[in-house]
């Protein structure tokens, strides 16, 4: 019977690990749907030589967050982007995706749309004069949509400060034509409509009119002839919730010219990823890029030939490099882009961009020696080349370039013709991007919900049937680290002025309001784990179980074991008579560690409090009641009377059990022996 017990419960362990292990397989798999109907791509092999045709480039860049309070660099340092590189690059068009403002308070918790950071971003461009240069093409991030009610809303300055806002509101496409092909340039506006005030605006959603819209959109970019599709928006498809269908990826998956989608709001994750890439299993890229706020990034790239490259700069990075043929075998992307291209082209291509004349520009394949780029015109630099020479396995292409001021730029990178990747995408971009974070903070929230309250109901349930006399007291005799934590469980769960609410709270948190107050200024909104009210708009649950979870770690979990030491200790109290803690140092090994997890608690609560103001603080059972109901509950731990105990004390204890077994009284004596002993 044991050994079935065991067995099952490994049965079981191993049924869960391997579902888990194939979801993250799964993930993680580079096996992307190949059965795009890429005939279009295929017809179109364009012979590549040293023309300067079938030639694309142009910018990205995201997450400027112009703030009025924090770094004027960032905005000086823009309108150096915006005058010297984009003079530099002269690039087809720059795309801006998103978080164009910072629209923080000045304590950096509070948020609202000011009016001056809106200025400072239009007065930017206005001042650069960069419509008479180039396509500036922007679109809203979260940030943008803090505390906005609707497209029409007076905080919604989007529409009167940006360059696209008047026209594209939401979701756009610009179509370019550039020798015989056309550029299609789908933006995706993820942003929820009300825009709650930060934090529960991290996740974006496309709603049934927004996919509706989108796929007007690509129905258009369908039958116009485009060539090549390039997708932009802030969020990564990740952190975007379609409230209908199958999903962004599958939408910009959908059409067969999706090249890439390029994004931000991730900010490298702080540095955790500098790098986030990957190729989706739909069949396209998808490239998030570093924020100018910190880090000062913006994006170069390029379509030669309907290959697509690019690569991540640092602002005031000269030279800028980037070859274009052969192109970097990483970012390959099956399907969608033909290889014969470059099988059969006759030159090496690279752009070089710097703000000095390029001196020398020379590459080097493997080994083989150094050569002399000819200039064509513009940055396009090239050199002859013999491709059949590497089509078997990895090669490495070398470039090396210096301009008349003396910068210098090496780099090295691997091409292949015959698929050969010859490295992979990082697991962590691949998780950042290949992952649906509303699913994976769900599950976060939902596992840590069961983890705060099975081991209490598991020993109330324990108890019940051994006081029935159902199944036999285990043997907790030693006084191993499990085996004393489970007997203080034990203990808290059979009483019931602390059991039930400790039960019943986080279990309200999965269906009941969280708070309720100004989620946008002057509109009452009602927060639910599983989503947000706002002037009676419903915004599905994603970021919220984020948050829920956050609560239940920081404060439920280490919140029921503070108790049940507290509890343990009123039991040796009352029924082992060990006394009350009479040094300083035992009280404060007592109670210490409630006074830290309530000082964080009532943080949360003033941060919570700046963030959505005083009625969410006041009416906020997350938050400010969570702070109320501890104080009771330890009040309860430290003072519960005597007749509490009796359950527990009638299972453990020595002087009030009527048949007692000997393993009781060595436990007894252990539990008196661990305490203080004055008795
Ligand atoms: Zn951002």
């Amino acid at each position: 019977m044991r050994f079935t017990k065991t067995a099952m419960f490994l049965l079981f362990c191993m049924i869960l690990s391997s579902v888990f292990l194939a979801n993250i397989t799964n993930l993680l798999s580079e096996e992307v749907a190949t059965n795009f109907n890429n005939n279009l791509n295929k017809n179109r092999v364009i012979p590549m030589t040293d023309t300067p045709k079938h030639l694309i480039w142009f910018l990205q860049i995201s997450d400027i967050h112009i703030s009025i309070f924090r770094d004027p660099s960032r905005i000086t340092e823009f309108k150096e982007f915006c005058d010297q590189t984009v003079d530099v690059f002269q690039p087809s068009l720059v795309l801006a995706s998103g978080d164009l403002t910072d629209a923080k308070t000045r304590d950096n918790i509070g948020s609202k749309q000011m009016l001056e950071e809106w200025q400072y971003y239009r007065n930017v461009l206005r001042e650069c004069k960069i419509e008479e240069k180039t396509l500036w093409l922007d679109i809203r991030g979260n940030h943008d949509n803090f505390n906005v009610l609707n497209a029409e809303s007076k905080e919604n300055f989007f529409p009167n400060y940006s360059i696209q806002g008047k026209t594209h509101p939401r979701s756009y496409m610009y179509q370019l034509k550039r020798f015989d092909e056309t550029y299609s340039f789908i933006g995706i506006d993820a942003c929820l409509e009300p825009g709650p005030r930060r934090p529960f605006n991290f996740v974006g959603i496309i709603d049934k009119a927004e996919i509706e819209e989108i796929n007007r959109i690509t129905d258009i970019v369908k039958t116009s002839g485009s060539n090549y599709t390039i997708w932009f928006g802030h969020f990564p498809t990740s952190c975007i919730l379609a409230t209908e269908g199958h999903g962004v990826k599958s939408i910009i998956g959908q059409l067969d010219q999706s090249l890439v989608y390029v994004c931000g709001h991730l900010h490298t994750l702080g540095g955790l990823i500098p790098n986030m890439y990957t190729l989706q299993r739909d069949g396209f890229l998808e490239l998030e890029l570093g924020d100018w706020k910190d880090n000062r990034k913006y994006r170069l790239m390029a379509i030669d030939h309907g290959l697509l490259s690019f690569i991540d700069v640092t602002h005031r990075e000269w030279p800028v490099v980037l070859v274009t043929n052969p192109k970097h075998s990483l970012f390959r992307i099956p399907g969608k882009e033909n290889f014969d291209v470059i099988r059969n082209s006759t030159h090496i291509r690279i752009l070089v961009f710097s703000l000095a004349h390029i001196d020398k520009v020379e590459v080097a394949v493997d080994n083989e020696v150094w050569q002399t780029c000819n200039h064509i015109e513009g940055p396009l630099y090239v050199a002859k080349w013999h491709p059949y020479l590497f089509s078997n396995g990895l090669h490495h292409i070398h470039v090396f370039v210096k301009d008349a001021d003396g910068r210098q730029k090496f780099i090295k990178q691997p091409f292949s013709m015959d698929g050969s990747r010859g490295m992979s995408f990082g697991i962590l971009p691949k998780i950042a991007l290949m992952s649906d974070a509303s699913a994976i903070f769900k599950s976060m929230f939902g596992t840590t919900l069961i983890l705060s309250i099975l081991p209490l109901i598991l020993c109330r349930i324990l108890h019940d049937l051994i006081k029935a006399q159902k199944i036999n007291k285990p043997n907790l005799r030693s006084s191993s680290f499990v085996k004393l934590w489970l007997r203080k469980m034990w203990i808290l769960s059979t009483i019931d002025r602390i059991f039930w609410p400790l039960v019943l709270y986080p279990m309200y948190l999965s269906f009941g309001p969280w708070s309720i107050g100004h989620i946008i200024e002057d509109h009452i909104g009602i927060i639910f784990a599983w989503g947000i009210y706002i002037d009676g708009i419903f915004l599905p649950g994603s970021f919220t179980y984020a948050y829920g979870f956050l609560q239940l770690v920081t404060f439920q979990i280490p919140f029921t074991i503070i108790l049940a030491n507290g509890v343990n200790y009123r039991y040796k109290c009352l029924i082992l008579k060990t006394g009350k803690p009479s040094g300083i140092y035992k009280k404060i090994k007592l109670h210490l560690p409630f006074v830290i997890l309530m000082s964080l608690q009532i943080f949360m609560a003033y941060f919570f409090w700046l963030a959505y103001g005083t009625l969410a603080f006041l009416l906020g059972p997350l938050r400010t009641w969570s702070i109320i109901l501890a104080a009771i509950l330890w009040r309860q731990a430290l003072f519960y009377p005597d007749k509490c105990i009796r359950n527990a004390a009638g299972m453990w204890d020595i002087k009030r059990t009527a048949s007692l077994t000997s393993s009781d009284l060595s436990l007894s004596e252990k539990i008196a022996g661990t305490g203080n002993n004055n008795n």
